[in-house]
């Protein structure tokens, strides 16, 4: 969102803060997006991303419907494939065949 000010400088709005700051070399903190107004607002925008990341991680943990690894070893167990499962459950068949080597034997 730069804009040129009657300076003829490219002016920038602060991502962080909203505040307009004309960019100077020690002004461009940040991870290759966009320019922030101060180291202040550059760690605020570091902290902002790490929570983003993070988030993203914990999405991709989030644990499986309970029952959902019994009933694959069950249907498995009776016959099924691993590559209909993989198709019925949205998984690889890697994972499906983890999913039958972590079933406990001992039952
Ligand atoms: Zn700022």
């Amino acid at each position: 969102m730069a804009h040129k000010t009657y300076h003829n400088i490219w002016e920038l709005k602060c991502p962080v803060c909203g505040k307009n700051f004309i960019p100077a070399a020690e002004h461009i903190y940040n991870d290759g997006e966009s320019a922030v107004c101060s180291y202040h607002c550059g760690l605020a925008a570091e902290r902002k991303k790490e929570a983003e990341r993070e988030r993203r991680r914990n999405r991709k943990r989030i644990p499986p419907p309970p029952g959902r690894d019994d009933e694959i070893r069950k249907r498995i167990s009776e016959g099924e494939s691993v590559d209909k499962l993989a198709r019925v459950y949205r998984l690889t068949e890697t994972r499906i065949k983890q999913i039958i080597k972590e079933g406990s034997p001992e039952e």
